[in-house]
């Protein structure tokens, strides 16, 4: 059975060279021509994004659903706001280990809020406008899904305050995240309401979807962490973002080297 791989790189004249010695190359994406190709030798001997032609009827998507932290965007931001409180590190080791799936997601979230307690709520502000930046293509992938009607969520473990500049700058449809107490300008060190953890992500997605009488396979999810998953497994597909391998096997598509705009790719076919 013949598949289509993309190649999700510009096409310089070296890569090209060597790889039509193996395959059909056609513009930025080539035919597949030996079925045992193993995508994971060519993204390591090339470097850049191999990945296979979703089989996914793409002009049935309805909506584009993306992890804010290390996917929509550069940081952690609980790192970062933690970073303010001089515990960078200790927050910064819990938060990877958890997005690996090492430590549970609500008692490290309840153990780093914890850290946080105290904190001037100008710490926020801080964060957003000196330290986050959308990751690269991230723009340019959400002013595509708006030329395709698609509508664009942004669900995160991460924090109400975050995810609703977000929707601010890019003019995102649908949020979901948790909510940080305040009180005197100062964090509390804990959330308010429902804890937006693996399974509430999911929820979250599938009671979007209900509404809106879209079905679930007429989803994209991107994300890097394990909290990720529940919501990506109910996709139509799910792209794994510079994402943590335990998150990397369980998805349909890989970006390792490229930026988010190399999702348009799967569309531009
Ligand atoms: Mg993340």
């Amino acid at each position: 059975m013949s598949m289509t791989i993309i190649i999700q790189h510009s096409l310089d004249e070296n890569i090209a060279k060597k790889i039509s010695s193996k395959f059909q190359v056609f513009n930025t994406h080539i035919r597949h021509k030996i079925v045992s190709a193993n995508l994971d030798d060519l993204r390591q001997q090339y470097q850049i994004d191999f990945n296979y032609l979703p089989k996914l009827d793409l002009s049935s998507i309805q909506l584009f659903v993306s992890d804010m932290d290390s996917t929509l965007i550069n940081i952690e931001c609980i790192d970062e706001i933690a970073d303010f409180a001089n515990i960078k590190r200790e927050v910064g080791v819990i938060t990877e280990l958890t997005m690996q799936g090492k430590l549970d997601f609500g008692s490290s979230l309840f153990k780093r809020v914890s850290l946080l307690k105290g904190l001037s709520v100008d710490v926020l502000d801080k964060v957003y406008t000196q330290r986050l930046s959308v990751s690269p293509g991230g723009r340019s992938l959400i002013s595509f899904f708006k030329t395709k009607f698609i509508k664009t969520a942004i669900v995160s473990g991460g924090f109400t305050y975050f995810t609703n500049r977000l929707v601010k700058d890019l003019a995102l449809d649908y949020a979901c995240a948790n909510v940080l107490s305040i009180e005197n300008n100062q964090l509390t060190g804990v959330t308010e309401g429902l804890m937006i953890n693996a399974q509430a992500k999911s929820d979250f997605v599938k009671a979007l979807c209900d509404k809106q009488g879209w079905s679930y396979s007429q989803v994209i999810v991107v994300g890097d962490g394990v909290n990720d998953l529940d919501m990506m497994n109910i996709a139509g597909l799910s792209v794994a973002y510079h994402a943590k391998p335990s998150v990397i096997k369980h998805v349909d598509i890989i970006i390792n080297f490229g930026g988010l705009d190399k999702i348009i790719d799967l569309f531009n076919q």
